[in-house]
């Protein structure tokens, strides 16, 4: 897959310019220990014909947390980043993109200086990241990072390293991705999504501490309460998990993706009919800015 071409055009700190021109001080703590912080951020085309970022605001919120968790400069203003955002995706001629905004670091980052810290937005264009069919899903022998061993709430670069790990087991193992619990065995979440449940009419979902706190995952919970769909945040096992009607990942580059079997043991609820389906369909309303109505989807 290519990222870009000669002709891509990316934001980096304050200027537009060629991906192939831009460069990198290899150096960078970045680069050797990881030391950066990510966004992943999608833009869509709306039900009106706009080019419209779901939830930029929130996206730029939690970037800047991220680099507050692990003490890296914030010299940005998140208004004027959200533009260069709508700005890069103009420039590559952009509707419907992936958008992924990084801050990174020079050698000598101990020094602190605000000046230091680099930001660079570029955009792409990405269909369904774990693709459209239901996931083969396979519980992980890799766990998520202890919270006591790192900042697990911030979207630092190299704390995806064990995302990585998981995926390529799970793949090297025949399955589509991996399901990673936490140090205590409950389930956790995926490689990069969240992960919820429907038992019985109720959805469950592990409880923040453990997880990244994803955007998609808030917006799904608020789908819950509009669409009047019990929830209930708590902690579980892969045991409990197999015992599921229906399960499914959610996440800005995955959106709602429902899981065929864990393991290799399927659910209880057809997809079609369960409501892991019509919060999908409720969250692709959503992004589009679509009304959304319930009643037009069948739930067993
Ligand atoms: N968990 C992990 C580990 C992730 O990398 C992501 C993707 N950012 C998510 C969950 C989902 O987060 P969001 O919905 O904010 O994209």
């Amino acid at each position: 897959y290519s990222y870009y071409n000669e002709n891509t055009i990316l934001y980096v700190n304050g200027e537009y310019k060629k991906a192939t021109a831009a460069t990198i001080d290899l150096y960078g703590q970045s680069l050797h220990y990881g030391y950066a912080v990510f966004e992943g951020i999608r833009a869509y085309k709306t039900a009106e014909g706009k080019v419209k970022i779901f939830k930029a605001k929130e996206h730029f919120d939690r970037f800047k947390r991220s680099c507050e968790l692990i003490h890296m400069p914030y010299p940005f203003n998140n208004d004027e980043l959200i533009a260069a955002c709508y700005k890069v995706l103009e420039l590559n001629n952009m509707e419907e993109a992936y958008i992924r905004p990084l801050a990174f670091c020079p050698p000598n980052m101990t020094l602190k200086a605000a000046s230091e810290t680099h930001v660079l937005i570029c955009a792409w264009e990405w269909g369904a990241y774990l693709g459209e069919k239901l996931l083969r899903v396979m519980t992980s022998s890799y766990q998520r990072p202890n919270p006591k061993a790192f900042k697990i709430e911030s979207k630092t670069a190299g704390l995806y390293v064990n995302s990585i790990l998981a995926s390529q087991e799970a793949k090297e193992n025949g399955y589509d991705e991996a399901l990673l619990l936490d140090m205590n065995g409950n389930v956790a979440e995926g490689p990069g999504a969240n992960l919820f449940f429907e038992k019985d009419g109720k959805i469950f979902t592990p409880p923040p501490g453990n997880i990244l706190p994803g955007i998609t995952r808030a917006t799904v919970i608020e789908l819950c309460h509009e669409l009047g769909i019990p929830l209930e945040e708590k902690l579980f096992t892969v045991d409990e998990l197999k015992t599921a009607d229906c399960v499914f990942y959610c996440g800005t580059a995955a959106e709602v993706v429902g899981w065929d079997s864990l393991d290799g043991q399927g659910f209880a609820k057809p997809w079609a009919s369960s409501l892991g389906k019509l919060l999908q369909q409720a969250y692709k309303a959503r992004v589009l800015e679509k009304e959304f109505d319930r009643a037009a989807v069948p739930v067993a």
